[in-house]
């Protein structure tokens, strides 16, 4: 089982794996630059392969095929490599200074697809629906687990998005302790007694200057201080703490507007690796009001450098202003 370490510099957690190590070899990055064997390997993902991951937890199929058989369209297996598992009690450890915790969670990878070719920005409306209705249900079913504090839905596509499979999948990462990564959302709702994001859609809508497109239940922004370049939030206008909370229709909405402004990002973008991330409120623990779930798009155009991994301020070389202003023009087209 992996141990999460206090950070005590940082106040944060940090994931360590305490049983297996990968060696320095088994690193795709080198000083010449990158190295993917996608030529060869025997993909895990694609249908055909299900002995080659953990039993299924979850899957839509067609004609009443068996679990761990072919015939699946979404398949839901735990992730092989981080350890984590739903069994037991949270155990806190003291060594001298030094805090840390079992490895008490549940992570799980959603394969989209059993087509190795067809990625996630390439699926029809239909097909991203039938995507969120299975993180919806995972989430659900996650959060009626009193242990779990803190549900992460997250998406790598590519190298740089630090994807370790091309075949398209996400995965859902279940916590059992919240991690302090946006203290800005409960600050602000403690000091002015509204929801932070309610009232950023408010101005986006105002200024219009960041506002990509918007449909019946979201808006797309280019967010006021984006951390990298044209970075996307897709921000539902009805106020929900939780991804879960989503309706059937607001569903169809979000699929809607998660394929028109995918696909036209993609092609503006010239293909880059991207991260998808869905942000939710902690669940089962006390906290402050103020959480308002929505999803960030990341494409991962450069590369983290000294001084955001020390400072934690991102240098962005394209104004949120800009990159709104390009997805618009070329929307519209
Ligand atoms: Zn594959
Ligand atoms: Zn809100």
């Amino acid at each position: 089982m992996p141990e999460l370490r206090r950070d005590l510099v940082r106040d944060s957690w940090v994931l360590i794996a305490t049983d297996t190590a990968l060696k320095p070899r088994d690193f795709p990055i080198n000083k010449n630059g990158i190295e993917v064997n996608s030529n060869g390997a025997l993909c895990p993902f694609c249908e055909g392969n299900e002995s080659h991951t953990t039993a299924e937890l979850a899957s839509l199929r067609k004609d009443n095929s068996l679990p761990d058989t072919p015939g699946w369209l979404i398949r839901t297996v735990t992730n092989k490599y981080s350890g984590f598992k739903l069994e037991g009690e949270l155990k806190l450890s003291e060594t001298g200074i030094y805090q840390s915790c079992n490895g008490l969670g549940q992570h799980e990878v959603i394969i989209e697809t059993p087509e190795h070719n067809v990625e996630f920005h390439h699926f029809s409306v239909e097909k991203i629906k039938e995507v969120y209705e299975m993180l919806k249900a995972r989430y659900n079913l996650l959060a009626d687990d009193e242990r779990i504090k803190y549900i992460q839905i997250y998406k790598n596509r590519g190298l740089f998005a630090g994807a370790s499979l091309e075949h398209s999948h996400s995965q859902i990462l279940a916590l059992p302790l919240v991690p302090k990564n946006r203290p800005g959302i409960e600050a602000y709702c403690k000091k002015e007694g509204r929801c932070l994001i309610c009232d950023i859609l408010n101005e986006e809508r105002k200024s219009g200057k960041r506002v990509v497109i918007e449909n019946r239940d979201f808006i797309v922004v280019c967010p006021y201080a984006s951390r990298f370049p044209y970075e996307a939030w897709i921000i539902p206008t009805r106020h929900a703490e939780h991804f879960g909370e989503i309706s059937d229709e607001e569903l169809m909405s979000l699929s809607e507007i998660t394929a028109n402004f995918l696909q036209e990002m993609v092609r503006c973008l010239n293909d880059p690796s991207y991260n998808i991330i869905i942000n939710s409120a902690p669940i089962n623990c006390a906290y402050n009001a103020g959480y308002h779930w929505y999803i960030e798009i990341i494409p991962r155009l450069i590369i983290n450098s000294g001084v955001e991994i020390t400072t934690g301020i991102y240098m962005n070389p394209v104004a949120p202003e800009i990159a709104a202003a390009m997805f618009r023009e070329n929307m519209a087209e």
